[in-house]
């Protein structure tokens, strides 16, 4: 098995000459420090890419989590795949590859972390559909909520953005409107919701 670092560090630079998107080094603590204090056991992420967040989420996570991570792309998936299999995490990762609206729908069990970070304007969608899959204490943290500065109107947003940020504010109204979830959006990055469900007493 390679060291995790020597492996991220390739990530990063496979990502940079392929342009993959990848989770950026401001939004990255902030999921990284999450998943420490939450400690999961069985992880829903939205949007593998090459499989850089998962396998930082891997290796943040409880020691015998289960990550089930959603692609569209196959050659993203087949990438993410060779990595994930020259870690220590290889048995604790699996990737299903397609349409994560409809990936969704086949799903089972109960996830206690939620990383959405796939098709913006479909941010929405994913919650309403994820919403089914979670326990009673489960953590939602969805990445670039803030979208370049759009979505709050700091910046004036282009003509081919407008649906995606309207979607993005659904996003966020949709989980801070809910009681059952105490929401904080984060600035860092690209903008990062962080939102937990509150169980028994808490509520
Ligand atoms: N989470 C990754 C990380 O930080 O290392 C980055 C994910 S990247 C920002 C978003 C990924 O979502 C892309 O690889 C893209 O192919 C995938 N994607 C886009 N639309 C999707 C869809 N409808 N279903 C599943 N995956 C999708």
């Amino acid at each position: 098995m390679e060291k995790l670092e020597d492996l991220i560090a390739e990530m990063e630079k496979y990502g940079r000459e392929n342009r993959v998107p990848i989770i950026n080094e401001k939004g990255m603590p902030v999921l990284l420090e999450t998943v420490r204090r939450k400690k999961p056991h069985r992880v829903l992420e939205i949007g593998t890419a090459i499989g850089y967040s998962t396998l930082l989420i891997a290796d943040a996570a409880a020691d015998d989590v289960q990550i089930d991570t959603l692609e569209l792309s196959d050659e993203r998936a087949e990438t993410a795949r060779k990595y994930i299999d020259r870690s220590r995490y290889s048995r604790n990762i699996t990737i299903h590859v397609g349409d994560a609206g409809e990936s969704l729908l086949r799903l089972k069990g109960k996830y206690d972390f939620v990383f959405i970070d796939a098709a913006k304007g479909q941010y929405p969608d994913y919650f309403r559909k994820v919403y089914n899959l979670l326990t009673d204490d489960a953590l939602v943290l969805a990445d670039n909520v803030l979208f370049r500065g759009y979505v709050l109107g700091k910046v004036e947003c282009p003509r081919r953005f407008r649906t995606i940020v309207k979607r993005l504010r659904e996003y966020i109204s949709l989980v801070t409107d809910n009681d059952e979830f105490q929401t904080v959006i984060r600035e860092d990055g690209d903008g990062l919701a962080i939102s937990q469900r509150l169980s028994g007493e808490n509520k």
